[in-house]
């Protein structure tokens, strides 16, 4: 055992998504040896990401302005709404420079249609979106995997219900079959973004 400081920061960086037991003592002892510097740009960072960063309250990606500066561009087609699952995916999408809309984050997936699986994710805000935004086209940008499936089909029954004249649109073929959207070339997702049917 290790003193209960340093058990308690190995035990919060533990926790972190593909960080094991090893790797986070690996970061403590290095916090340790290189001094108070280090810990203070840590501390403050971590300060700032918890005081400055909230929800956008209409796209539901992480800003610092609500709503963010994508929601507020009036230079964005108010008809064109992306539906994509994380802050990762919008990012790399929009690094496309490919699409001129708006987007919506579900920050889920539909695993079953119940209630609380739903409730997990932003799906709710995103009928109500379209009852009240002048959408006529909605691109549904998810991973191409069996999850990501499910829930394209699911909104696109769910949508359809709502308002049967909103065009619904899917990225093309050419990314690969269960791959993640956000490690997908540049190239490809512009051309699968443009090439949307
Ligand atoms: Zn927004």
């Amino acid at each position: 055992m290790y003193s209960p400081s340093i058990e308690n920061l190995i035990k919060a960086f533990s926790k972190l998504p593909t960080v094991g037991k090893r790797t986070a003592e690996r970061f403590v002892f290095y916090l340790l040896q290189s001094g108070k510097k280090d810990v203070a740009e840590l501390t403050i960072a971590l300060k700032q990401l918890i005081e400055n960063v909230k929800s956008c309250e209409m796209c539901w990606n992480f800003t610092e302005t609500s709503p963010c500066k994508i929601c507020s561009d009036q230079k964005r087609n108010p008809s064109l709404l992306c539906v994509t699952t994380t802050p990762q995916d919008l990012e790399v999408l929009e690094s496309t420079r490919q699409f001129n809309g708006r987007y919506h984050l579900l920050r889920g997936v539909v695993k079953s249609e119940s209630q609380e699986s739903l409730e997990r994710t932003k799906i709710p805000q995103l009928l109500a979106r379209i009852q009240k935004e002048p959408i006529t086209e909605i691109l549904l940008a998810l991973n191409h995997n069996l999850d990501g499936e499910i829930t394209m089909m699911y909104l696109e029954k769910k949508i359809q219900s709502i308002n049967s004249e909103i065009k619904i649109t899917r990225l093309a073929r050419g990314l690969p079959m269960g791959s993640d959207l956000q490690y997908a070339d540049e190239i490809t997702l512009k051309s699968a973004i443009e090439n949307r049917r």
